[in-house]
Protein backbone atom coordinates (compact mmCIF):
# COMPACT_ATOMS: atom_id res chain seq x y z
CA UNK A 1 0.00 0.00 0.00
CA UNK A 2 1.03 3.77 -0.70
CA UNK A 3 2.34 5.92 2.26
CA UNK A 4 -0.31 6.62 4.75
CA UNK A 5 -1.25 10.44 4.81
CA UNK A 6 -3.82 11.54 7.29
CA UNK A 7 -4.83 15.12 8.11
CA UNK A 8 -5.93 16.67 11.08
CA UNK A 9 -8.57 19.75 9.87
CA UNK A 10 -9.80 21.88 12.16
CA UNK A 11 -11.47 24.98 12.17
CA UNK A 12 -10.31 28.16 13.91
CA UNK A 13 -13.69 29.27 15.81
CA UNK A 14 -13.37 28.18 19.11
CA UNK A 15 -11.24 26.91 21.56
CA UNK A 16 -8.85 24.17 21.20
CA UNK A 17 -10.54 21.39 23.59
CA UNK A 18 -9.60 17.96 24.42
CA UNK A 19 -11.99 16.12 21.88
CA UNK A 20 -10.01 18.21 19.13
CA UNK A 21 -6.66 17.36 20.69
CA UNK A 22 -7.72 13.53 20.94
CA UNK A 23 -8.69 13.49 17.29
CA UNK A 24 -5.41 15.43 16.36
CA UNK A 25 -3.23 12.59 18.69
CA UNK A 26 -5.13 9.60 17.44
CA UNK A 27 -4.19 11.22 13.20
CA UNK A 28 -0.74 11.57 14.42
CA UNK A 29 -0.01 8.17 16.16
CA UNK A 30 -1.51 6.63 12.91
CA UNK A 31 1.20 8.56 11.02
CA UNK A 32 3.95 7.65 13.35
CA UNK A 33 2.74 4.24 13.27
CA UNK A 34 2.89 3.51 10.12
CA UNK A 35 5.52 5.82 9.10
CA UNK A 36 3.23 8.03 7.51
CA UNK A 37 2.47 11.67 6.52
CA UNK A 38 0.36 13.95 9.32
CA UNK A 39 -0.74 16.98 7.94
CA UNK A 40 -2.08 19.91 9.55
CA UNK A 41 -4.94 21.84 7.76
CA UNK A 42 -7.24 24.91 8.78
CA UNK A 43 -10.72 24.83 7.42
CA UNK A 44 -11.20 28.55 8.03
CA UNK A 45 -14.01 28.90 5.39
CA UNK A 46 -16.07 30.76 7.93
CA UNK A 47 -14.93 34.27 7.72
CA UNK A 48 -17.54 35.04 10.26
CA UNK A 49 -16.66 33.08 13.32
CA UNK A 50 -12.56 32.47 12.39
CA UNK A 51 -10.56 34.49 14.81
CA UNK A 52 -6.44 34.82 14.06
CA UNK A 53 -6.00 34.15 18.06
CA UNK A 54 -7.99 30.83 17.61
CA UNK A 55 -5.60 29.99 14.69
CA UNK A 56 -2.36 30.66 16.60
CA UNK A 57 -3.79 28.19 20.05
CA UNK A 58 -3.79 25.77 17.73
CA UNK A 59 -0.34 26.21 16.41
CA UNK A 60 0.17 26.59 20.00
CA UNK A 61 -1.81 23.69 21.86
CA UNK A 62 -0.33 21.24 18.73
CA UNK A 63 3.10 22.03 19.76
CA UNK A 64 2.62 22.32 23.19
CA UNK A 65 1.31 18.69 23.15
CA UNK A 66 4.32 17.68 20.52
CA UNK A 67 2.05 17.05 18.26
CA UNK A 68 4.09 17.86 15.08
CA UNK A 69 2.97 18.16 11.66
CA UNK A 70 4.85 17.11 8.51
CA UNK A 71 2.94 19.07 6.25
CA UNK A 72 0.71 22.41 7.12
CA UNK A 73 0.93 26.14 8.24
CA UNK A 74 4.23 27.10 9.93
CA UNK A 75 6.65 25.10 8.07
CA UNK A 76 9.40 26.24 6.19
CA UNK A 77 8.82 29.61 4.67
CA UNK A 78 5.96 28.48 2.03
CA UNK A 79 4.41 26.38 4.44
CA UNK A 80 5.69 22.97 3.91
CA UNK A 81 4.35 19.93 1.49
CA UNK A 82 3.30 19.73 -1.99
CA UNK A 83 0.10 20.13 -1.68
CA UNK A 84 -0.25 23.26 -0.03
CA UNK A 85 -1.75 26.32 0.48
CA UNK A 86 -3.08 24.21 3.73
CA UNK A 87 -5.09 26.70 4.88
CA UNK A 88 -8.81 26.66 3.11
CA UNK A 89 -8.98 30.41 2.68
CA UNK A 90 -6.60 30.22 0.52
CA UNK A 91 -7.19 27.39 -2.33
CA UNK A 92 -10.72 29.52 -3.47
CA UNK A 93 -8.81 28.70 -7.39
CA UNK A 94 -8.59 25.13 -5.99
CA UNK A 95 -12.23 24.57 -5.57
CA UNK A 96 -13.51 26.52 -8.37
CA UNK A 97 -11.43 23.73 -10.69
CA UNK A 98 -13.06 20.89 -9.27
CA UNK A 99 -16.52 22.39 -9.45
CA UNK A 100 -15.79 22.99 -13.13
CA UNK A 101 -15.07 19.28 -13.28
CA UNK A 102 -18.07 18.36 -11.41
CA UNK A 103 -20.23 20.99 -14.08
CA UNK A 104 -18.30 19.84 -17.43
CA UNK A 105 -19.31 15.83 -16.40
CA UNK A 106 -23.04 16.48 -15.22
CA UNK A 107 -22.40 15.73 -11.56
CA UNK A 108 -23.14 19.62 -10.76
CA UNK A 109 -25.67 22.01 -12.14
CA UNK A 110 -26.92 25.30 -10.81
CA UNK A 111 -30.21 26.52 -9.35
CA UNK A 112 -31.33 29.70 -7.58
CA UNK A 113 -28.11 30.71 -7.70
CA UNK A 114 -26.54 28.03 -6.06
CA UNK A 115 -24.41 25.31 -7.86
CA UNK A 116 -26.06 21.52 -6.30
CA UNK A 117 -24.56 18.24 -6.57
CA UNK A 118 -26.53 16.11 -7.99
CA UNK A 119 -27.63 12.32 -7.72
CA UNK A 120 -27.48 9.49 -10.43
CA UNK A 121 -30.58 7.84 -10.25
CA UNK A 122 -33.97 7.36 -11.02
CA UNK A 123 -36.18 10.99 -9.65
CA UNK A 124 -39.31 11.16 -8.14
CA UNK A 125 -41.54 13.90 -6.53
CA UNK A 126 -43.26 13.61 -3.39
CA UNK A 127 -44.58 15.88 -0.57
CA UNK A 128 -42.76 16.44 1.89
CA UNK A 129 -44.87 16.80 5.84
CA UNK A 130 -41.75 18.61 7.39
CA UNK A 131 -41.23 21.09 5.11
CA UNK A 132 -44.48 21.28 3.76
CA UNK A 133 -43.49 21.42 -0.14
CA UNK A 134 -43.08 19.14 -2.87
CA UNK A 135 -39.58 17.59 -3.16
CA UNK A 136 -37.39 16.14 -6.04
CA UNK A 137 -36.16 12.72 -4.57
CA UNK A 138 -33.47 10.30 -5.96
CA UNK A 139 -33.73 6.49 -5.79
CA UNK A 140 -30.40 5.28 -4.55
CA UNK A 141 -29.21 2.54 -2.72
CA UNK A 142 -27.89 3.13 0.86
CA UNK A 143 -24.46 4.69 0.94
CA UNK A 144 -21.99 1.94 2.80
CA UNK A 145 -19.24 2.91 4.83
CA UNK A 146 -16.87 0.49 6.02
CA UNK A 147 -15.64 2.14 9.11
CA UNK A 148 -12.02 1.34 10.78
CA UNK A 149 -13.76 1.79 13.99
CA UNK A 150 -17.78 1.44 13.93
CA UNK A 151 -17.89 -1.46 11.30
CA UNK A 152 -20.50 -1.28 8.09
CA UNK A 153 -22.41 1.65 8.19
CA UNK A 154 -25.33 2.19 5.86
CA UNK A 155 -27.01 5.77 5.48
CA UNK A 156 -29.43 6.73 2.60
CA UNK A 157 -29.19 9.98 0.75
CA UNK A 158 -31.83 10.76 -1.64
CA UNK A 159 -31.88 14.50 -2.41
CA UNK A 160 -29.41 16.55 -4.05
CA UNK A 161 -27.66 18.91 -2.33
CA UNK A 162 -26.06 22.51 -2.62
CA UNK A 163 -21.99 22.68 -2.77
CA UNK A 164 -21.59 26.11 -3.45
CA UNK A 165 -23.88 28.49 -1.75
CA UNK A 166 -25.61 31.71 -3.80
CA UNK A 167 -22.94 33.57 -2.31
CA UNK A 168 -20.42 31.81 -3.83
CA UNK A 169 -18.93 30.29 -0.79
CA UNK A 170 -18.25 26.60 -1.39
CA UNK A 171 -19.74 24.04 1.56
CA UNK A 172 -17.83 22.45 3.80
CA UNK A 173 -18.39 19.06 2.56
CA UNK A 174 -17.58 20.11 -0.37
CA UNK A 175 -14.19 21.30 0.40
CA UNK A 176 -13.35 19.15 2.88
CA UNK A 177 -13.80 16.48 0.19
CA UNK A 178 -11.56 18.29 -2.79
CA UNK A 179 -9.01 18.72 0.15
CA UNK A 180 -8.96 14.94 0.77
CA UNK A 181 -8.49 14.38 -2.62
CA UNK A 182 -5.96 17.00 -3.31
CA UNK A 183 -3.64 16.17 -0.33
CA UNK A 184 -3.64 12.32 -1.24
CA UNK A 185 -5.04 11.79 2.10
CA UNK A 186 -5.31 7.99 2.71
CA UNK A 187 -7.34 7.63 5.88
CA UNK A 188 -10.08 10.18 7.41
CA UNK A 189 -10.06 9.88 11.19
CA UNK A 190 -12.03 12.47 13.20
CA UNK A 191 -14.92 12.62 15.46
CA UNK A 192 -18.28 10.51 15.21
CA UNK A 193 -20.28 13.87 15.06
CA UNK A 194 -19.03 13.55 11.49
CA UNK A 195 -20.25 10.36 10.56
CA UNK A 196 -23.55 11.98 9.52
CA UNK A 197 -21.51 13.32 6.34
CA UNK A 198 -19.71 10.97 5.55
CA UNK A 199 -22.25 9.34 3.35
CA UNK A 200 -22.44 12.85 1.14
CA UNK A 201 -19.19 12.80 0.99
CA UNK A 202 -18.74 9.23 -0.26
CA UNK A 203 -21.11 10.45 -2.83
CA UNK A 204 -18.69 13.47 -3.46
CA UNK A 205 -16.07 11.09 -4.18
CA UNK A 206 -17.76 9.18 -6.66
CA UNK A 207 -18.43 12.28 -8.64
CA UNK A 208 -15.00 13.08 -8.80
CA UNK A 209 -14.06 9.23 -9.45
CA UNK A 210 -12.05 9.30 -7.55
CA UNK A 211 -11.83 6.43 -4.20
CA UNK A 212 -12.89 7.33 -1.21
CA UNK A 213 -10.17 7.16 1.49
CA UNK A 214 -10.55 5.09 4.72
CA UNK A 215 -12.74 6.45 6.90
CA UNK A 216 -12.34 5.92 11.14
CA UNK A 217 -14.92 7.69 13.27
CA UNK A 218 -13.93 8.00 16.53
CA UNK A 219 -16.55 8.08 19.66
CA UNK A 220 -17.56 11.14 21.60
CA UNK A 221 -15.86 11.93 24.82
CA UNK A 222 -18.40 12.04 27.63
CA UNK A 223 -18.83 14.45 30.47
CA UNK A 224 -17.08 12.92 33.59
CA UNK A 225 -20.62 13.45 35.59
CA UNK A 226 -23.83 13.19 34.18
CA UNK A 227 -24.78 12.09 30.66
CA UNK A 228 -24.02 13.80 27.13
CA UNK A 229 -20.98 14.70 25.11
CA UNK A 230 -18.14 16.97 26.82
CA UNK A 231 -18.76 20.41 25.54
CA UNK A 232 -16.30 23.29 25.90
CA UNK A 233 -17.74 24.78 28.88
CA UNK A 234 -17.32 21.79 30.80
CA UNK A 235 -14.67 21.71 33.61
CA UNK A 236 -11.31 20.44 32.03
CA UNK A 237 -12.58 20.98 28.19
CA UNK A 238 -9.97 23.62 27.39
CA UNK A 239 -6.55 22.63 26.37
CA UNK A 240 -5.12 25.77 27.66
CA UNK A 241 -6.12 25.36 31.16
CA UNK A 242 -4.04 22.57 31.78
CA UNK A 243 -0.81 24.59 30.05
CA UNK A 244 -2.03 27.42 32.74
CA UNK A 245 -2.55 24.53 35.58
CA UNK A 246 1.10 23.30 35.02
CA UNK A 247 0.13 19.83 33.80
CA UNK A 248 2.86 17.67 31.73
CA UNK A 249 1.91 17.95 27.97
CA UNK A 250 3.25 14.19 28.02
CA UNK A 251 1.23 13.05 30.76
CA UNK A 252 -1.80 14.91 28.97
CA UNK A 253 -1.12 13.16 25.50
CA UNK A 254 -0.68 10.12 27.71
CA UNK A 255 -4.02 9.81 29.54
CA UNK A 256 -5.43 11.27 25.83
CA UNK A 257 -4.34 8.03 24.26
CA UNK A 258 -6.47 6.01 26.76
CA UNK A 259 -9.61 8.18 25.92
CA UNK A 260 -10.84 5.44 23.44
CA UNK A 261 -8.06 3.42 23.01
CA UNK A 262 -5.68 1.03 25.31
CA UNK A 263 -2.79 -1.14 24.59
CA UNK A 264 -5.10 -3.99 25.54
CA UNK A 265 -4.36 -4.24 29.05
CA UNK A 266 -4.70 -1.69 32.17
CA UNK A 267 -1.23 -0.06 31.51
CA UNK A 268 -1.77 3.46 32.21
CA UNK A 269 1.91 4.81 32.43
CA UNK A 270 3.24 4.66 28.52
CA UNK A 271 6.30 5.70 26.77
CA UNK A 272 4.94 7.07 23.96
CA UNK A 273 6.92 5.14 21.60
CA UNK A 274 5.15 2.04 22.83
CA UNK A 275 1.71 3.99 22.45
CA UNK A 276 3.29 4.35 18.56
CA UNK A 277 3.83 1.05 18.12
CA UNK A 278 1.22 -0.47 19.75
CA UNK A 279 -1.48 1.92 17.89
CA UNK A 280 -3.80 0.75 15.53
CA UNK A 281 -7.18 2.02 14.36
CA UNK A 282 -9.08 -1.37 14.67
CA UNK A 283 -7.62 -1.09 18.29
CA UNK A 284 -9.81 2.16 19.01
CA UNK A 285 -12.75 1.33 21.14
CA UNK A 286 -16.47 1.42 19.83
CA UNK A 287 -18.00 2.81 23.01
CA UNK A 288 -17.84 6.16 23.94
CA UNK A 289 -14.94 7.25 26.71
CA UNK A 290 -15.73 9.03 29.56
CA UNK A 291 -13.16 11.64 30.88
CA UNK A 292 -11.70 11.18 34.50
CA UNK A 293 -10.09 13.91 36.11
CA UNK A 294 -8.70 11.69 38.53
CA UNK A 295 -7.18 9.09 36.23
CA UNK A 296 -5.27 12.26 34.63
CA UNK A 297 -4.29 13.20 37.41
CA UNK A 298 -2.50 10.26 38.26
CA UNK A 299 -0.88 10.08 35.13
CA UNK A 300 0.15 13.39 35.88
CA UNK A 301 1.59 12.47 39.18
CA UNK A 302 3.54 9.63 37.70
CA UNK A 303 5.18 11.88 35.01
CA UNK A 304 5.63 14.00 37.61
CA UNK A 305 7.77 10.97 39.49
CA UNK A 306 9.66 10.27 37.01
CA UNK A 307 11.26 14.01 35.87
CA UNK A 308 14.87 14.40 36.52
CA UNK A 309 15.21 16.77 39.88
CA UNK A 310 16.94 19.84 38.36
CA UNK A 311 13.84 19.44 35.47
CA UNK A 312 11.12 19.84 37.80
CA UNK A 313 12.70 22.42 40.28
CA UNK A 314 12.95 24.11 36.86
CA UNK A 315 9.34 23.57 35.66
CA UNK A 316 8.17 24.37 39.11
CA UNK A 317 10.06 27.98 39.26
CA UNK A 318 8.60 28.89 36.06
CA UNK A 319 4.56 27.81 37.54
CA UNK A 320 5.66 30.55 40.60
CA UNK A 321 6.10 32.89 38.32
CA UNK A 322 3.07 32.90 36.06
CA UNK A 323 0.91 32.74 39.52
CA UNK A 324 -0.84 35.84 40.33
CA UNK A 325 1.45 37.69 43.45
CA UNK A 326 0.57 36.19 46.83
CA UNK A 327 2.75 35.91 49.75
CA UNK A 328 3.33 32.64 49.15
CA UNK A 329 4.32 33.63 45.43
CA UNK A 330 6.48 36.31 45.87
CA UNK A 331 8.32 34.40 49.49
CA UNK A 332 9.04 31.55 46.27
CA UNK A 333 10.03 33.68 43.76
CA UNK A 334 13.04 36.15 46.22
CA UNK A 335 13.76 32.26 47.72
CA UNK A 336 17.76 31.35 47.08
CA UNK A 337 17.91 28.63 44.28
CA UNK A 338 18.87 25.91 47.01
CA UNK A 339 16.45 26.73 49.47
CA UNK A 340 13.93 26.44 46.38
CA UNK A 341 15.71 23.49 45.11
CA UNK A 342 15.54 21.93 48.74
CA UNK A 343 11.23 22.42 49.18
CA UNK A 344 11.09 20.59 45.53
CA UNK A 345 12.90 17.92 46.50
CA UNK A 346 10.75 17.19 49.33
CA UNK A 347 7.52 18.11 47.06
CA UNK A 348 7.91 16.01 43.75
CA UNK A 349 7.11 12.77 45.12
CA UNK A 350 4.34 14.18 46.54
CA UNK A 351 2.03 16.40 44.37
CA UNK A 352 -0.06 15.21 41.43
CA UNK A 353 0.50 18.32 39.78
CA UNK A 354 2.43 21.85 39.94
CA UNK A 355 -1.10 23.49 40.71
CA UNK A 356 -0.79 21.87 43.91
CA UNK A 357 2.35 23.61 44.97
CA UNK A 358 1.84 27.16 45.62
CA UNK A 359 -0.52 25.17 48.88
CA UNK A 360 1.71 22.36 49.20
CA UNK A 361 4.38 24.44 49.71
CA UNK A 362 3.28 27.54 51.36
CA UNK A 363 4.97 27.57 55.29
CA UNK A 364 8.41 26.53 53.11
CA UNK A 365 7.98 29.84 52.41
CA UNK A 366 6.13 32.26 54.96
CA UNK A 367 5.42 32.10 58.23
CA UNK A 368 1.83 33.50 57.72
CA UNK A 369 0.78 30.31 56.83
CA UNK A 370 -3.39 29.34 58.07
CA UNK A 371 -3.90 26.62 60.51
CA UNK A 372 -6.72 24.09 59.72
CA UNK A 373 -8.73 24.22 62.39
CA UNK A 374 -10.22 20.56 62.12
CA UNK A 375 -6.97 19.45 61.95
CA UNK A 376 -6.06 21.37 65.04
CA UNK A 377 -9.07 20.04 66.80
CA UNK A 378 -8.30 16.35 66.52
CA UNK A 379 -4.31 17.19 67.32
CA UNK A 380 -4.90 18.57 70.34
CA UNK A 381 -7.53 16.12 71.75
CA UNK A 382 -5.25 13.23 71.61
CA UNK A 383 -2.41 12.25 73.85
CA UNK A 384 -0.57 15.62 75.71
CA UNK A 385 0.37 17.94 72.93
CA UNK A 386 1.19 20.60 75.48
CA UNK A 387 3.96 18.16 76.76
CA UNK A 388 5.18 17.34 73.17
CA UNK A 389 5.79 20.51 72.21
CA UNK A 390 7.82 21.85 74.99
CA UNK A 391 9.87 18.63 74.38
CA UNK A 392 10.14 19.11 70.73
CA UNK A 393 11.35 22.51 71.90
CA UNK A 394 14.10 21.30 73.75
CA UNK A 395 15.64 19.02 70.94
CA UNK A 396 14.99 21.89 68.35
CA UNK A 397 17.11 23.81 70.85
CA UNK A 398 19.89 21.28 71.27
CA UNK A 399 19.63 18.78 67.91
CA UNK A 400 22.00 18.50 65.08
CA UNK A 401 20.06 20.22 62.15
CA UNK A 402 22.75 19.36 59.61
CA UNK A 403 21.02 16.54 58.34
CA UNK A 404 17.34 14.84 57.92
CA UNK A 405 18.53 11.61 59.12
CA UNK A 406 20.56 13.10 62.02
CA UNK A 407 17.16 14.64 62.92
CA UNK A 408 15.22 11.89 62.45
CA UNK A 409 17.46 9.89 65.35
CA UNK A 410 17.03 12.76 67.97
CA UNK A 411 13.30 12.95 67.27
CA UNK A 412 13.19 8.84 68.11
CA UNK A 413 15.37 9.20 70.98
CA UNK A 414 13.17 11.42 72.28
CA UNK A 415 10.44 9.43 72.07
CA UNK A 416 11.95 6.37 73.46
CA UNK A 417 13.51 8.89 76.47
CA UNK A 418 9.98 9.02 77.23
CA UNK A 419 8.30 5.86 76.08
CA UNK A 420 6.72 7.21 73.33
CA UNK A 421 6.16 6.69 69.72
CA UNK A 422 7.71 8.80 66.97
CA UNK A 423 4.01 9.20 66.04
CA UNK A 424 3.00 11.03 69.27
CA UNK A 425 5.32 13.55 68.65
CA UNK A 426 4.84 13.78 64.55
CA UNK A 427 1.23 14.97 64.59
CA UNK A 428 1.55 18.30 66.73
CA UNK A 429 5.14 19.15 65.12
CA UNK A 430 3.53 18.99 61.86
CA UNK A 431 0.62 20.64 63.54
CA UNK A 432 2.35 23.70 65.12
CA UNK A 433 4.77 24.08 62.25
CA UNK A 434 2.82 23.54 58.86
CA UNK A 435 -0.63 24.63 60.06
CA UNK A 436 -1.41 20.80 58.93
CA UNK A 437 -1.62 17.17 58.24
CA UNK A 438 -0.41 16.30 54.82
CA UNK A 439 2.97 17.26 53.77
CA UNK A 440 6.50 15.66 53.32
CA UNK A 441 7.66 14.23 56.50
CA UNK A 442 8.38 15.71 59.24
CA UNK A 443 12.00 15.54 59.70
CA UNK A 444 12.50 16.88 56.00
CA UNK A 445 10.24 19.67 56.98
CA UNK A 446 12.56 20.59 59.77
CA UNK A 447 15.71 20.23 58.26
CA UNK A 448 14.43 22.65 55.43
CA UNK A 449 13.09 25.14 57.47
CA UNK A 450 15.98 24.98 59.30
CA UNK A 451 16.57 25.34 63.13
CA UNK A 452 15.44 29.12 63.92
CA UNK A 453 12.32 28.54 61.97
CA UNK A 454 11.24 25.30 63.22
CA UNK A 455 12.19 26.87 66.92
CA UNK A 456 9.82 29.99 66.75
CA UNK A 457 6.72 28.07 65.02
CA UNK A 458 7.18 25.43 67.75
CA UNK A 459 7.21 28.26 70.45
CA UNK A 460 4.72 30.45 69.11
CA UNK A 461 1.91 27.73 68.73
CA UNK A 462 2.65 26.53 72.29
CA UNK A 463 1.49 29.92 73.38
CA UNK A 464 -1.56 29.65 71.77
CA UNK A 465 -2.57 26.40 73.15
N1 LIG B 1 -13.24 21.24 10.07
C1 LIG B 1 -13.88 20.04 10.52
C2 LIG B 1 -14.03 20.11 12.02
O1 LIG B 1 -13.55 21.01 12.62
C3 LIG B 1 -13.05 18.86 10.10
C4 LIG B 1 -13.81 17.64 9.76
C5 LIG B 1 -12.93 16.53 9.27
O2 LIG B 1 -11.98 16.18 9.98
O3 LIG B 1 -13.17 16.04 8.19
O4 LIG B 1 -14.61 19.28 12.63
Amino acid sequence: MSQVRVRFAPSPTGFFHIGSARTALFNWLYARHTGGVFILRIEDTDKERNSEAFLNLIYDSLSWLGLNWDEGPKIGASGGGDFGPYRQSERGAIYKEYVGKLLAAGRAYEKDGAIWFKLFGERYEIFDEHRKKTVMKVKLPPVVIEDQIRGRVERLEDEDFVIVRSDGNPVFHLVNVIDDIAMQVTHVIRGEDHLSNTSKHVLLYEGFGVKPPIFAHIPLILKQNGPGKMSKRDQGALIEEYQKRGYLPEALVNFLCLLGWNPGDDREKMPIADIIRLFDLPGVNQSNARFDDKKLAHVNMAYLLELPAEKFIAQAREFFARQSESPVTLAAAAATAEYFAEVMRLSQPKIKGFEELPAYTSYFFTDEFSVDAKVREKVMAKGDPKARLAELIKVAQAADFSSEAVLTEALKKLAESKGLGFGDYQGVARLAVTGTNVGPNITGIFYVLGRERVRSRLEKFLATV
